[in-house]
């Protein structure tokens, strides 16, 4: 007999390959969600991200039904003094930046008197908001450029925004996505960070990077109104230091460690 010969008989021998029947495809599964809501383990299959969009969009529609109203809280008539009350409402808080604009916007109407302003006097007006010297620097070096290549118009593309001192994609998306209703990213502020980490839409914690697993999740029909109800969630129920989960309309859906039920 051949060598080829023999081994012939072991290869018909060779047991077929076992699949796992639907039972045990199906614990499995079971097994998985239950590590994931335990250990936090990101989700990377398609089917757990099929899952979590379908948890994300009932969270949208949960807060929309619980905040209808929710809106920038920033006032502001027109695109450049959107703009400015951006730059300002960096480490302070819009109702702050909300008594301080009033004075500011009567006293510079245009990019180009914001821009010719005494600097001392522009600091003096949003000393309250903190950072003045920076943020005055900031509001008339982009206001100059607005004025000299943008023939006094707020520019409506991301990379144009970029390029004005003080803005970085929070305030571009801010103004984008506010004042011209153009939807090129998602806003992530503090209250925006704090949420998406909570609500487990991102393992992130740099807020570019937590920006691209938000516009992953969500539709970019919602990315300028999600911002809006994750900040007004943020400041009504879902706080830094104590959530009020006992009143949270999307407790049920919420796995954060962070929760107080008590
Ligand atoms: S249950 Fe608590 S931690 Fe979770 S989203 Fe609601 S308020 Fe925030």
């Amino acid at each position: 007999m051949s060598p080829i010969m023999q081994k012939s008989p072991v290869v018909l021998l060779r047991r077929p390959r076992k699949v796992p029947p639907k039972a045990i495809l199906h614990r499995r599964s079971l097994q998985l969600r239950l590590l994931r809501s335990r250990s936090r383990i990101p989700a990377t299959s398609p089917v757990t991200r099929k899952t979590d969009h379908a948890r994300a969009l009932k969270i949208y529609d949960r807060l929309m039904a619980a905040y209808p109203d929710a809106k920038c809280a920033l006032d502001f008539d027109a695109p450049l003094q959107l703009l400015v009350a951006t730059i300002l409402s960096a480490q302070s808080t819009d109702k702050t930046v909300n008594t301080v604009t009033p004075a500011l916007f009567k006293k510079f109407r245009t990019a180009k008197q914001f821009a010719d302003a005494e600097l001392p006097e522009l600091e003096k007006l949003v000393h309250s908001t903190g950072f003045f010297r920076n943020k005055a620097k900031s509001i008339q070096g982009a206001c100059r450029i607005i004025a000299e290549d943008h023939a006094g118009k707020v520019p409506q593309e991301m990379d144009q925004l970029l390029k004005l001192p003080g803005v970085a994609r929070k305030t571009a998306n801010v103004v984008l996505g506010v004042a011209y209703g153009k939807a090129e990213g998602v806003v992530v502020d503090t209250h925006v960070q704090r949420l998406a980490v909570r609500l487990d839409f991102t393992t992130e914690s740099r807020p570019e990077k937590i920006e691209e697993d938000l516009m992953k999740l969500f539709p970019r029909d919602q990315w300028i109104h999600l911002s809006h109800l994750l900040i007004h969630h943020g400041r009504a129920v879902c706080q830094a230091r104590r959530p009020r989960c006992l009143e949270c309309p999307i407790e049920d859906l919420c796995r954060s460690a962070d929760k107080v039920l008590a």
